[in-house]
């Protein structure tokens, strides 16, 4: 069973979203829980409400993709549920709809396009937190909820996609957040409990260099490294991974690859 969590980096576009069928076809013997994060800028457009923006990033990508006109009706129609009540809208609510397009539009496009027989796991049902922080925009992880319903999923569907980045309150269930940038955080929590043999970060970055390759040409690409010096980096201003994600995994052995989205012939990092 493999986690495959793809960024807003990654699928920022038609042309990215259209490499996503190759790259499962790469997994077709696995199980695979695809985690994505909102499609490009879109959690900063809901962080500054700005909707329309969103609204026409949506429709531009769904007509790229040449979505029937009722598939774009019908994201559309969950965008709008989502908004009905957008005056009362807290703020882990309001930028949740950024990771619930993207999977949506994940799913109608591989399902109705592709033929991959693949269903959707709502992220928060499944994955708590403690209380909202108000001050940090952000909640502490808690607990993940397995039930059958997932792991029934997963062995008859194969495929399922799921959002990385929200969570709710465990003794609430109102909607909270991981904190920005939390979707690889989300990718390890699944991949622990779910027992993965991989979590595969794809990035717009090869993986992790001896120094930073935009100020120093002779950077080297490291194809591996430890659970202890990924986190240590990460701890140390290093952004390419949440490091929560490394310290979640660690106990557990399970590796983490980080692969560059548009440039899937590099190597990578491996952590493990
Ligand atoms: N979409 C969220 C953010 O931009 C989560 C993530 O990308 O990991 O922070
Ligand atoms: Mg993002």
């Amino acid at each position: 069973m493999k986690v495959l969590k793809f960024g807003g980096g990654c699928l920022k576009d038609s042309k990215s979203i259209q490499k996503l069928p190759k790259i499962l076809s790469g997994f077709s013997d696995e199980k695979i829980l695809i985690v994505v994060s909102a499609f490009g800028k879109m959690t900063n457009m809901l962080e500054t409400h700005n909707y329309e923006a969103v609204f026409s990033f949506i429709n531009q990508i769904m007509k790229e993709l040449h979505f029937k006109s009722s598939d774009i009706a019908l994201v559309l129609a969950k965008q709008k549920k989502h908004l009905q009540s957008s005056a009362k809208l807290s703020y882990a609510y309001r930028v949740s709809l950024g990771e619930y397009l993207s999977s949506y539009i994940v799913k109608i496009y591989l399902r109705n396009y592709h033929n991959v027989y693949i269903s959707e796991l709502d992220a928060v049902k499944h994955v708590f937190t403690g209380s909202w922080n108000s001050k940090l925009n952000s909640a502490v992880f808690h607990s993940i909820h397995l039930d059958d319903n997932l792991v029934q999923l997963l062995t008859f569907n194969k495929t399922v996609v799921t959002q990385g980045f929200i969570a709710s309150e465990w003794n609430s269930q109102k909607i909270t957040t991981l904190g920005r940038e939390g979707s690889d955080y989300s990718a390890a929590i699944f991949g622990v409990a779910l027992g993965a043999d991989e979590i595969i970060l794809f990035k717009d970055v090869d993986g992790f260099y001896t120094a930073d390759p935009k100020l120093d040409s002779t950077a080297k690409l490291l194809p591996a490294l430890s659970y202890d010096d990924a986190f240590a980096l990460c701890s140390n201003g290093c952004t390419i991974i949440h490091p929560q994600t490394i310290d979640h995994v660690k106990l557990h052995r399970i590796p983490i690859v980080i692969k560059n989205f548009h440039n899937l012939n590099k190597q990578g990092t491996r952590i493990n």
